[in-house]
């Protein structure tokens, strides 16, 4: 979902479903590589952000969904930002559950940022790079290793990225999301567009209209 194509989300799904293609996710632009370039011109308002959270939860509550319609949340959380804040601020909270449902399963401890690059999934690029999660390959800073000079097995047991990645705790995250008080059911947005934003995996993410207030 960005400013370029948020008018065209129920009509993309029209056309989907045309094509019988039943099971759909979409999700909110991540501000990496030319979107983080580009942030201003491509990056939805909250208000904008807000009256598509409600298009598309009122379609769903009401039954008139043309497809099964998922938004994938850039990080594992229960309470997502990216559609909680919006059903907040419209009075709608009740309907994050048609969003993200309580058999949601992770693998994370409560402590732990809501990602799981370098933990429980990586990606290797056309060149062998190997990172954490695909949201980080216009990144080379977050490198964990090459597949063509070392083993993937040695990449994911000593890779100092995926370390640090493993180590970092809520605790220590920096910025606005430190003293918010949905740090523990949010867990800080995406860590590769936290670190796009601030140079740091332990950053905030700063897409979140919290961390911009
Ligand atoms: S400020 Fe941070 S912890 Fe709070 S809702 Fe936003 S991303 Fe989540
Ligand atoms: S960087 Fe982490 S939080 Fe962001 S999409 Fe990848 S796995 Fe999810």
């Amino acid at each position: 979902m960005s400013k370029i194509n948020k008018d065209y989300i129920i009509e993309t799904l029209e056309y989907l479903k045309s094509l019988e293609i039943y099971n759909v996710a979409i999700m909110l632009l991540a501000s990496v590589g030319n979107a983080d370039d580009n942030y201003d011109n491509t990056y939805l308002s909250f208000d904008e952000l807000c009256e598509v959270i409600k298009e598309l939860t009122l379609m769903k509550v009401e039954g008139k969904m043309p497809v099964s319609l998922d938004i994938v949340s850039t990080g594992e959380s229960l309470c997502p930002w990216e559609i909680y804040l919006p059903l907040k601020h419209l009075g709608m909270e009740k309907y994050i559950t048609e969003w993200k449902s309580e058999k949601f399963d992770t693998t994370l401890e409560d402590d732990e940022f809501g990602c799981t690059a370098g933990k429980d999934s990586l990606c290797i690029d056309g060149y062998g790079n190997v990172f954490g999660c695909s949201l980080m390959v216009s990144m080379h800073e977050l490198i964990a290793g090459n597949t063509k000079r070392e083993s993937l097995v040695d990449i994911w047991n000593n890779s100092h990225i995926f370390n640090e990645m493993r180590r970092n705790k809520l605790c220590s995250v920096e910025g606005p999301c430190s003293n918010c008080n949905l740090l523990h059911s949010c867990k800080s947005g995406c860590r590769a567009c936290a670190y796009a934003r601030t140079k740091k995996l332990n950053g905030s993410d700063m897409r979140c209209p919290l961390s911009n207030s």
